[in-house]
C-alpha cells in the first residue's frame, strides 16, 4: 500500500466523521497521492467526508452508480473522488487552489464544502455548484 504523509486508514475506516465506512484501499492511490499533494500545499487539516461507495449503497439511495466515489472490486474500479468538508470561504479558496494545483480538474462546491475527483471518464476543469 502506498503511503501518505496525511492520510491513513483511520481517516477512512474507523473515522466518525465519514458518512460511508469504507477502507483506504478502496481509494485509487494516485487520486489519494494527489489529495495528499493538496493536503500539503492547502497547511490545514483536510476533513474527509465521504471516500468510496458500493454499487450496494448506490443503489440504496436510488442512485445509478455512475458516481466516480464509485468502487466496484469485480469490475477493478478504485474510488476516484472525495468529500471534503469546508465551511469557511477562506479556507474553501485555499483548498480549491490546492487542490488545483495538486492536478485536480474537477471540484464540487457544496454548503458543506467540496467534491473533488480526478475522474478522466467525465468532463474536464469543471467546477459545479452543488445544493446538497
Ligand atoms: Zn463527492
Amino acid at each position: 500500500m502506498p503511503k501518505y504523509k496525511y492520510f491513513s486508514k483511520s481517516d477512512f475506516e474507523e473515522s466518525d466523521i465519514i458518512r460511508v465506512p469504507c477502507s483506504i484501499n478502496d481509494i485509487r492511490p494516485s487520486t489519494l497521492q494527489r489529495f495528499d499533494q493538496a493536503r500539503e500545499y492547502a497547511g490545514f487539516p483536510f476533513v474527509v467526508t465521504c471516500g468510496a461507495r458500493t454499487l450496494e449503497h448506490e443503489k440504496s439511495r436510488n442512485r445509478n452508480g455512475f458516481t466516480s466515489h464509485l468502487v466496484d472490486d469485480e469490475r477493478g474500479i478504485k474510488c476516484k473522488a472525495l468529500d471534503l468538508r469546508i465551511t469557511q470561504p477562506r479556507k474553501r479558496f485555499i483548498a480549491t487552489r490546492a487542490l488545483m494545483r495538486a492536478g485536480f480538474t474537477r471540484i464540487g462546491i457544496y454548503p458543506w464544502g467540496l467534491h473533488v475527483d480526478d475522474d478522466e471518464k467525465k468532463p474536464q476543469n469543471v467546477i459545479w455548484h452543488g445544493t446538497h
